[in-house]
């Protein structure tokens, strides 16, 4: 199938809905133009047939009792070039002068010109020559009978012709000259449609071809444009930042499992040479490089079967708050040995969930705050109801996320200080797991954080 442009098809429907327009206002114009100079030119015709009625009543003399022949006879061949036959009687009806018994030929001429001219330029014109008498009357006496042919309803000489056709002429060159200036008009709006378009499908070839970084710049004004332009942004860093994840994913996994592969081959090494003893210490360093290595595989195995399994939740009615106790029991030991104090408050708030994967949710998120907190510092968890929807809030007064990875770290794999994570032992998928875990009760997490001071993870989600 043919593909026209944007620019194209504008231009096109602008100049076809100009061109019935045109042409209908035409036919209208030319039909009301014409009926009302056609009833003009009627009217007119009527008119000088009584004009010369009148005039010839004055060529009676009464005195007399006589005509001025001479006078009938000019206006006589007067109006037979201009297309009436007149005939003049007197009182008792003998004929005085009769412009067909004048001059026959010349009468037949005319009249075979007259309908001849109207037929040909009115195909199917309905015409013929007819006679009005008129009373030729000197006060209250009737002193003759004028009768009058002429072609009925009406007629056109040449000049009345030649304006209609220069009427047809100007409509003719206002339609062409509207049609064309459709087009041009159509042409421009569609351009600045098709402009932006143009540079949106180069957007878009130029992302899928790998350039994440490119955006759309130009404001556009129509707003569905404005709404596309929008959307390939929005698209476009998504695709940069699932790009740099996968990036940071592939050398994360590989720096994580380089160091301890190579620690624990270089301390066998040293054994099997003979160089080290191997001692229970040493084989302890061994076996703690490798739980390191299945930490991570389990904590990829685990996402793997999040992302597989679709969830599936076995949801039973719990208490939260006795929830978040139970777990925050779990963190004693790390919490003494760097001095954290812990605050839980709100009152009972019973919820449906999973409870085992909401126990994960919240151990992420506790074990996070006791991880990034500093020494002595204190750990708020806050259990409210609010209509029918929940939220467990988790405070600390630790390092902080900087502003720039907030939006980042429930992305898997994501950490802010690579090295210092390592030591903390994460791998960047706890809150991705917890996110998860939360968007599959229909609620949602939401991080805020300022550097230095503290983070607070807030998870939402209906009761039932
Ligand atoms: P990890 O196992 O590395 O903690 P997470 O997915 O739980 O992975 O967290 C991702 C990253 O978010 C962490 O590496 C850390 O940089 C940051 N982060 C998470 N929670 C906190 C917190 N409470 N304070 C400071 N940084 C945090």
């Amino acid at each position: 199938m043919k593909h026209y442009s944007i620019r194209t098809t504008i231009a096109i429907q602008y100049a076809f809905v100009v061109l019935i327009v045109v042409f209908l206002i035409s036919i209208v114009s030319n039909f009301l133009i014409s009926r009302q100079f056609e009833n003009y030119v009627e009217e007119q015709q009527n008119e000088k047939a009584e004009d010369m009625a009148l005039n010839l009543s004055h060529q009676y003399d009464a005195m007399s009792g006589g005509w001025n022949l001479d006078y009938v006879h000019g206006l006589g061949m007067y109006a037979l070039n201009e297309g009436y036959i007149l005939k003049l009687s007197d009182e008792k009806q003998d004929i005085l002068w009769d412009a067909q018994n004048h001059d026959m030929t010349l009468c037949s001429q005319m009249m075979g010109s007259i309908s001849s001219q109207m037929q040909e330029n009115y195909l199917g014109f309905e015409g013929k020559f007819v006679t009005h008498r008129y009373d030729l009357k000197q006060g209250n006496q009737v002193v003759g009978y004028l009768d009058v042919s002429y072609y009925s309803p009406y007629y056109l000489n040449e000049n009345e012709f030649h304006f209609i056709e220069a009427l047809n002429q100007i409509l003719i060159v206002v339609g062409i000259c509207s049609l064309l200036m459709a087009v041009v008009i159509g042409l421009f709006l569609a351009g600045s449609l098709s402009k932006p378009i143009a540079k949106i499908v180069e957007i878009t070839e130029r992302i899928s071809d790998g350039d994440y970084s490119i955006r759309f710049q130009e404001g556009v004004k129509t707003k569905e444009l404005d709404d596309l332009s929008r959307a390939v942004n929005y698209m476009a860093e998504s695709l940069e930042n699932q790009e740099t994840i996968r990036k940071r994913l592939t050398s994360d996994v590989a720096h994580e499992l380089r160091t301890p592969l190579a620690n624990v081959s270089s301390y066998l090494e040293a054994i099997i040479e003979g160089v080290w003893e191997p001692t229970p210490e040493r084989l302890q360093n061994c076996y703690d490089e490798l739980e390191r290595i299945s930490k991570l595989v389990s904590d990829l195995e685990r996402l793997k079967q999040m992302e597989n399994e679709n969830l599936k939740l076995h949801k039973t009615r719990e208490n939260l708050l006795e929830l978040v106790q139970a777990v925050m029991k779990n963190f004693e030991i790390q919490m003494e040995s760097k001095n954290l104090r812990s605050v839980v408050t709100g009152e009972d708030v019973f919820a449906c969930i999973d409870r085992n994967r909401m126990q994960q949710v919240i151990t992420n998120l506790i074990s996070n705050a006791v991880k990034y907190s500093n020494e002595n510092g204190t750990i708020r968890v806050k259990i409210e109801k609010n209509a029918d929807m929940a939220s467990i809030q988790v405070q600390d007064e630790g390092i902080g996320i900087p502003e720039k990875d907030l939006p980042l770290i429930f992305e898997r794999f994501y950490r802010t200080d690579k090295s210092r994570n390592r030591r903390t032992g994460g791998a960047g998928i706890g809150l991705t797991i917890a996110k998860a875990i939360v968007q599959a009760h229909g609620g949602k997490i939401i991080a805020e954080s300022k550097q230095g001071i503290g983070s607070t993870f807030t998870v939402i989600f209906p009761v039932e």
